[in-house]
């Protein structure tokens, strides 16, 4: 019997790391990284990120695709992604762990105002502000799945008040959990620092719009690590000119790179950073993905796998 081929299609990920920790999870899976992919149609998994239209097309016998990372908005209803065959993410501990750090230090940058501290350092000034106790600055995470979820109990273990929100409701010790649109506005209410781990999805798009951010308390930060499509970047500008946001942290756009001319460049009180929260291990995430193959080819059911109705 022919061993199942796993064919790995993208610009941004290491195709010999991914070979290696393939080969470490199933030896038995034969990898193939674009464009040396051999005969089309013997190709029976794909693990990618944004690939060419034609080379998924040509892959006519293809049972799973993967994708490269945690969202599936890029996938859900791409042109490159043919019909009817599922879409699997990666779940990995490796990446959670990653995100965890990235909102954690995102969080407590806006706490102890490290931008403040470090402008007044290069111009060799002793400026000394009283800092505040973790527990008088209230977190909100807006998504509790595995990044959310996580980031939002790392962030109550400091010490923070944190709450969460989510589309089902949910029971995480130490979180104050809110769900559903009906409580968003309360939710955004308690939150001096908001952090968005949402996916993307027709539901979720442009969720934080004007409306919405004039819920948030006057002063509040707003640190977007999930997808830039659901916020609106005008009105998180307006905000912040006026005084009533006092900053964001931005790793996501709806734009990416952020084009040169986006009025963010300007705005000191906006940290951006490009999109590299957190992104999958090869070597904690490949049985995942080595195990969706096999499961693929022998038609059970998979893992992490995307339901399109909901569209994550
Ligand atoms: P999960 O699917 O595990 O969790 C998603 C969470 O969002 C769940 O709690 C879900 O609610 C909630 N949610 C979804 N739709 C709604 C809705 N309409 N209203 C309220 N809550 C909703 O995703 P992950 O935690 O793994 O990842 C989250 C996102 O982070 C990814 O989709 C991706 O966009 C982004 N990401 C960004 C990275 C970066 O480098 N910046 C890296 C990796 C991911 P429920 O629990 O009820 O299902």
């Amino acid at each position: 019997m022919k061993p199942p081929v796993l064919l790995f299609v993208s610009e941004y990920d290491a195709p010999t790391e991914w070979r290696e920790a393939i080969a470490a999870a199933d030896p038995g899976i034969e990898f193939r990284a674009y464009p040396e992919m051999g005969d089309p149609g013997e190709i029976d998994a794909a693990l990618v990120w944004a690939p060419p239209a034609q080379v998924m097309a040509a892959c006519t016998n293809l049972k799973m695709v993967s994708i490269l990372g945690a969202g599936a908005d890029a996938a859900i209803g791409a042109t490159w992604l043919p019909e009817g065959v599922p879409v699997c993410r990666i779940v990995d501990d490796g990446m959670q762990r990653m995100m965890v750090a990235y909102v954690v230090h995102a969080v407590l940058a806006i706490h102890r105002d490290a931008s403040r501290t470090m402008k007044a350092r290069r111009e060799r000034r002793w400026d000394y502000v009283h800092p505040r106790d973790t527990a008088e600055r209230r977190v909100g995470v807006m998504g509790l799945g595995n990044l959310g979820g996580a980031a939002a109990k790392a962030i109550a273990m400091l010490g923070f008040p944190v709450s969460g929100w989510s589309r089902s409701p949910k029971a995480i010790p130490g979180i104050a959990c809110f769900s559903g649109m009906d409580s968003l506005a309360t939710f955004l209410e308690g939150c001096d620092v908001l952090v968005v781990l949402l996916p993307l999805t027709p539901e979720t798009r442009g969720i934080l719009d004007a409306a919405a951010l004039a819920h948030l308390p006057e002063g509040a930060f707003v640190v977007n690590a999930g997808r830039g499509a659901l916020l609106d970047e005008a009105a998180l500008e307006a905000e912040i000119r006026s005084g009533r946001i006092a900053g964001a942290t931005l790793d996501v756009f709806q734009e990416e790179p952020l084009p040169e001319g986006h009025p963010f460049w300007d705005l000191e009180e906006v940290m951006i950073t490009p999109h590299h929260a957190s992104v999958p291990n090869p070597m904690t995430a490949a049985p995942q993905v080595a195990a969706n193959v096999r499961r693929a080819v022998a038609g059970e059911p998979l893992l992490n796998v995307i339901d399109p109705s909901r569209g994550y």
